[in-house]
């Protein structure tokens, strides 16, 4: 986007989405780095529903499987940084105006994920506004319980299917697909499927959507007349 477009953003609806991924093998068939590539396809679906704009995404992962079991192809990065990066990440776009920021995450180690929202904490500790969501890019659709989330198996490889076709290869897939290499996914990805991926993302972009304009609305109406007052 040109300065002039963001601007424009600014102006009606101050909502940026901040996709936060890792740079993880993924299976034999998936580009490497699909926890990141999901999330942010996900998100910019979502974002044409709700407004606002989706950030470049970032690749920076903490507890992927690299230490645990030597991933190749794999960028493992500390949770100090992870944390710090997203908290410098959020004060940067309150500095820009924005009002409401929803934090996607594609990478769900469990560790990791408390780094993420310990960066959002240490913000929210500072600022009441802007108003702040850190969710996983699996969580929204599991509020009417569709199950999603895995390590490049049926869920993630059908994601990528349905908004990359062109970055899949499931004839790549060998008859035991978690154990290539001494690498792994979820043995269930044979099953993928664009459909399914269909499923996974409408699912995601109709139960995220309300919640998001939500956000930006309570932001909005309760945004401080100076910033001094409410941050
Ligand atoms: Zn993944």
């Amino acid at each position: 986007m040109c300065p002039a477009e963001i601007n424009t953003v600014l102006r009606d609806c101050p909502l940026a989405y901040l996709v936060w991924g890792s740079h993880e093998w993924h299976g034999v068939q998936n580009p490497v780095g699909l926890d990141t590539l999901k999330a942010y396809h996900m998100t910019l679906a979502l974002c044409a529903r709700t407004g606002g704009i989706v950030l470049p995404p970032v690749y920076c992962g903490y507890q992927t499987m690299k230490p645990w079991a030597r991933f190749r192809h794999t960028f493992e990065f500390s949770r100090e940084l992870v944390t710090q990066f997203v908290y410098e990440h959020l004060e940067n776009l309150y500095d820009e105006g924005f009002k409401a920021i929803v934090v996607v995450m594609g990478h769900y180690g469990g560790k990791h994920v408390e780094a993420v929202k310990e960066g959002v904490a240490r913000f929210t500790e500072k600022h009441r506004y802007p108003r702040v969501l850190a969710i996983t890019d699996y969580e929204p659709a599991s509020w009417i319980d569709v199950r999603g989330g895995d390590h490049g198996g049926k869920n993630e490889t059908s994601l990528m299917m349905y908004f990359r076709p062109d970055l899949v290869d499931l004839s790549r897939l060998p008859d035991e697909p978690f154990t290539v290499d001494g690498q792994g996914c979820s043995p269930d990805a044979p099953e993928a499927s664009s459909e399914h991926g269909a499923m996974l993302a409408e699912a995601f972009v109709e139960q995220a959507a309300p919640k998001v304009s939500d956000l930006l609305s309570e932001a909005v109406s309760g945004w401080p007349a100076s910033v001094a007052d409410g941050n």
